[in-house]
């Protein structure tokens, strides 16, 4: 039986995947100190005898013995990364030399969930992965776009120098149930405020796009992206190639829930990318892998969640 890590393992796509991976078999261990994750997450796994919580930050060592990583802690939401910035570095650059020492200890295979953002606010459209991204190193976002893309280079060095056997995903946003409903990210945001009967929150013209992928397609990708073959390192795009505006967006939630509410205009937060677009040729072909979930039933799913946690 393969002992896995998975830190950040208490949040929304987290605890999605220590579930996926204990019914494919695997001895899950659950590192996260709970920053944005919640236990309630993974309450329902307590009872395994495969499964194992531990209340931990992965800006300080850890030893224990595993068979594979999947390194997830970090907080997602612009919202809740810009709190503490300087933490939100730590835990992307500490928390990934950490992971990366634990890994060369044990000989585990590690997969590091990177991000879009490492393309900032790209120049070409979609994007693919050998794009080099444009990124502002100084503006608000930064403290979480350059230290992912500092944690993809510690990656290949760490690989290069103590030939690691290392995974790199580029996630684009993912949605589903279990995301927080203060997470602040547009999809939770949208979908609370409808069901409270709230206006819904527009930054700036609403023109700007994001490819919204379903949260248990993700899933599937991140652990056929670390049964890879050995040598396939990465980085590879997963996210769902369905593009739509923010204001397309809040007008399809607002049908699907069936509510008739105020769009309220506000400022567009510093940096915010205009356009952004997976391209998963890579993923198509070296992971058979391409999303199956539309938006629109997808966002149903994460509907009847919402509906269900607010009553
Ligand atoms: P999330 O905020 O729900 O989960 C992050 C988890 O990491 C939380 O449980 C949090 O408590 C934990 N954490 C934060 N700092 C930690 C630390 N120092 N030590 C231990 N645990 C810590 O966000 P998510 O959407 O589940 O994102 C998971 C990962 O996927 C993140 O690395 C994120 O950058 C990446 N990602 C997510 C998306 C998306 O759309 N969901 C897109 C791109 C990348
Ligand atoms: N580390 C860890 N768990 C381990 C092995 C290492 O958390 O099982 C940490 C350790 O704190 C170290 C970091 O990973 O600072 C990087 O380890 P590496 O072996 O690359 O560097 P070194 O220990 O030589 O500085
Ligand atoms: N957004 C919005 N209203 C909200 C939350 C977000 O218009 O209540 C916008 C935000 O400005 C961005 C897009 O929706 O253009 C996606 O935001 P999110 O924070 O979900 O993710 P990211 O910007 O990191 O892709």
């Amino acid at each position: 039986m393969k002992k896995v890590l998975v830190t950040g393992g208490a949040g929304f796509l987290g605890s999605h995947l220590c579930e996926a991976l204990l019914e494919r078999g695997y001895d899950v261990l659950c590192a996260d100190n709970l920053f944005t994750g919640n236990k309630a997450n993974i309450a329902h796994l307590m009872g395994s005898p495969y499964f194992e919580f531990i209340r931990h930050d992965i800006t300080f060592p850890l030893y224990v013995e595993v068979d594979q990583i999947y390194n997830l802690a970090c907080p997602a939401s612009p919202v809740h990364y810009q709190v503490d910035p300087v933490q939100t570095t730590k835990t992307s650059v500490h928390g990934a030399i950490n992971m990366l020492g634990l890994a060369k200890r044990t000989r585990a295979r590690i997969l590091q969930a990177s991000t879009s953002e490492i393309y900032g606010d790209p120049e070409i459209h979609p994007q693919t992965e050998d794009y080099w991204g444009r990124v502002n190193p100084l503006g608000y976002r930064a403290c979480y776009d350059e230290s992912k893309r500092c944690a993809e280079t510690l990656f290949f060095d760490y690989h290069r120098q103590h030939r690691l056997e290392i995974k790199i995903v580029r996630i684009f946003n993912t949605y589903g149930s279990k995301m927080h409903p203060n997470d602040g990210r547009v999809v939770s945001n949208f979908i609370v405020s409808a069901l409270k009967g709230e206006p819904i929150t527009i930054y700036g013209d609403g023109r700007q796009t994001r490819s919204f992928c379903y949260v248990d397609d993700l899933i599937s990708g991140l652990i056929r992206m670390m049964e890879s073959p050995e040598g396939f390192t990465g980085p590879i795009n997963l996210g769902n190639p369905e593009e739509i505006s923010v204001l397309e967006l809040a007008e399809k939630i607002l049908m699907l829930t069936g509510c008739k509410l105020p769009l309220e205009f506000r400022p567009l937060p510093m940096d915010d990318p205009r356009m952004r677009q997976p391209d998963i040729t890579l993923a198509r072909e070296k992971l058979d892998w391409h999303p199956r979930v539309s938006l629109e039933d997808g966002l149903k799913e994460t509907i009847a969640y919402f509906r269900k946690l607010i009553a």
